[in-house]
């Protein structure tokens, strides 16, 4: 079987672009409102010659009441079935209580962990990646997944990682 890596993080963060980024197709259901994804939808890819297979997670309902629960539960899965993880946090809005408890929950799986600085469009955003380092899991690599910039960097550390 392919390693995995799952793409991981609160709803509208951008996972599914990122994914639609990584497999170099338009797959994965991105929206404007969040919450769209249907649970972990699988993908098949490749970078650097190596194959492994991509899980985007989601699906969960903005609306729901507890959505922070369910967050924090879809992590916890994601975790379990995953060689490496994807935490996509979007830098442009910084740190909110949902990235705090995906963050706890994927600190305690002990799962190699590489943390996303999402919608890092230009150079200025870049210091508001640097905020993402009180999330506990090291170094945040920016990158914009709507305009694919640093996105083969990203790739390159999760590689790394598994
Ligand atoms: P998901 O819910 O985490 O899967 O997020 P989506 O991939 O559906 O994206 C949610 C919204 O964020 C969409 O409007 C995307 O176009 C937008 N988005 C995703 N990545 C970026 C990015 O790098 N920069 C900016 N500015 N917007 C982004
Ligand atoms: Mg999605």
């Amino acid at each position: 079987p392919l390693p995995v890596v799952a793409v991981v993080g609160r709803p509208n963060v951008g996972k599914s672009t990122l994914v639609n980024r990584i497999i170099g197709r338009r797959e994965a259901v991105v929206e404007d409102v969040p919450g769209v994804t249907r649970d972990r939808v699988t993908y098949e890819a490749t970078w650097r010659g190596r194959r492994f297979t991509l899980v985007d997670t989601g699906g969960w309902d903005p609306d729901a009441t507890g959505m922070a629960l369910r967050i924090a539960e879809q992590a916890q899965i994601a975790a379990e079935l995953a060689d490496v993880i994807l935490f996509v946090v979007d830098a442009s809005v910084g740190v909110t209580d949902s990235d705090e408890a995906v963050g706890a929950v994927l600190r305690r799986s002990g799962k190699p962990v590489v943390l996303a600085a999402n919608k890092v469009d230009n150079q200025l955003m870049e210091l508001e990646a640097a905020g993402l380092w009180s999330l506990g899991l090291g170094e945040p690599y920016p990158v914009s997944a709507l305009h694919g910039r640093a996105s083969g960097d990203l790739l390159d550390v999760v590689l790394d990682a598994l």
